[in-house]
């Protein structure tokens, strides 16, 4: 016998997993250029030269048993000492190589971060529109995960829903910016409630509400737009970040969380990040990639060609006639479907070999995501189904 909760889980494909496979087969029959596939976040942007010229560096010049081998449970001293070093730099905060756990990626950091908060029946919130796997890892710990209503007029934070959710049970709240799916960056004055209400609802319940800021898109941001830096708003923030998407490397699995220096009983919640870490046997993050990122602290890729897509593909389809969120960061533009029912609408746009993913799955019914870190040749080519499905509307 077996888990049947993980037998669910595992048999049942996501949307966007579903669409992604269903692409590969439709390429098949018509054609590879007959299908315009925006479904996965996977960034197109190659990683930059210096994760190339650090791994063939660390390769040719360490020591391979040092190298390949075991590094502490939470990591290597060194390259959480020069992660902690460059938030301070960067960030005016004072973190040490013990406020830092290197993890396999965002994924791991929130796993292992509910983890260590849970201690039991909690709950947690997070505002629409999410990435869906919050709500596997916060049941994966016995924890619930509450939904903030979308705001409709700007994808913002709706503060006072904000405020409705929050109570005596509420552990964390999970914030994501640039935000998957919306594309939007949440603003300094939206930070600014948002903390001034946990502060206050955590001295109402008399006991930390902590904030995780889920940031692996970061670097992605276009323009001179600022994402805060959460704990230099909110003293109880844990940072989970990845290197994912602002390297440019998804599959080599590296990320990390940083626990503020102003965090309440902060020893004890690292050692509850470490236990967790232990419990889940998310130790020892790979090491050749832990060095990668410790000579790559100041890297980002090629933003640049992500903007130009962002540019085409947001402009475009406004001129279409299309009602668009316009996105500051991150790789996606959020769509308002052209009927009530998304799906019915991704399911039209796919007949036009459009992949789209309707935002049911993000919490946003009558909403569907474009990933535009795709190649610019391919969006200027979906272009003219994009304008035949808004012409079947009318
Ligand atoms: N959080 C968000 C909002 C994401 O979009 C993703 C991946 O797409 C993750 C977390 C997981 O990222 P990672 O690949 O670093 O595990």
């Amino acid at each position: 016998m077996y888990n049947k909760k993980m037998h669910h889980l595992g048999s049942v494909r996501s949307v966007i997993r579903e669409l992604f496979e269903f692409g590969k087969k439709r390429a098949q029959e018509v054609g590879a250029d007959k299908v315009y596939d925006f479904s996965l976040g996977n960034p197109n942007v190659p990683a930059p030269d210096c994760v190339n010229e650090a791994i063939k560096d660390l390769v040719t010049n360490m020591d391979s048993c040092a190298l390949h081998g075991y590094t502490s449970a939470q990591g290597d001293f060194n390259v959480r000492k020069a992660i902690a070093d460059y938030i301070n730099e960067r960030f005016g905060r004072k973190l040490n190589a013990d406020s830092i756990y290197m993890t396999v990626g965002a994924a791991a950091s929130l796993c292992i971060t509910l983890r260590a908060l849970n201690e039991g029946n909690d709950e947690f919130v997070t505002v629409a529109p999410f990435f869906p796997e919050y709500t596997v890892f916060t049941e994966a710990t016995g924890g619930t995960l509450k939904v903030v209503p979308i705001k409709q007029d700007d994808f913002q934070v709706d503060l006072v829903e904000f405020e409705k959710a929050i109570n005596a049970r509420t552990k964390g709240v999970i914030l994501n910016s640039p935000n998957n799916p919306s594309g939007v960056v949440y603003t300094e004055d939206t930070i600014k409630g948002l903390t001034a209400i946990l502060d206050n609802k955590s001295k109402e319940y008399g006991h930390p509400i902590y904030l995780i800021s889920d940031e692996p898109y970061r670097e992605l941001v276009y323009g001179d737009v600022k994402v805060p830096y959460l704990m230099n708003y909110y003293d109880n923030t844990i940072v989970c970040y990845s290197y994912s998407k602002s390297l440019s490397l998804p599959g080599e699995r590296i990320g990390y969380i940083a626990l503020s220096d102003k965090l309440q009983e902060e020893r004890d919640i690292y050692a509850a990040v470490c236990g967790a870490g232990r419990a889940l046997g998310y130790v020892c993050a790979p090491s050749l990639m832990q060095r990668v990122v410790e000579k790559c602290l100041r890297a980002t890729p090629d933003i640049e060609q992500y903007r130009k897509n962002r540019d085409l593909i947001y402009d475009t389809l406004c001129s279409y006639g299309y009602t668009c969120i316009h996105p500051d960061g991150a790789f996606y533009l959020f769509v308002k479907a052209l009927e009530d029912d998304a799906n019915k609408f991704c399911d039209r746009a796919k007949q036009l070999g459009l992949l789209i993913v309707p935002g049911d799955t993000f919490g946003a019914p009558g909403y569907c995501r474009i990933s535009y870190c795709v190649s610019y040749d391919m969006i200027k080519r979906s272009l003219p189904a994009f304008k035949e499905l808004i012409e079947s509307y009318k």
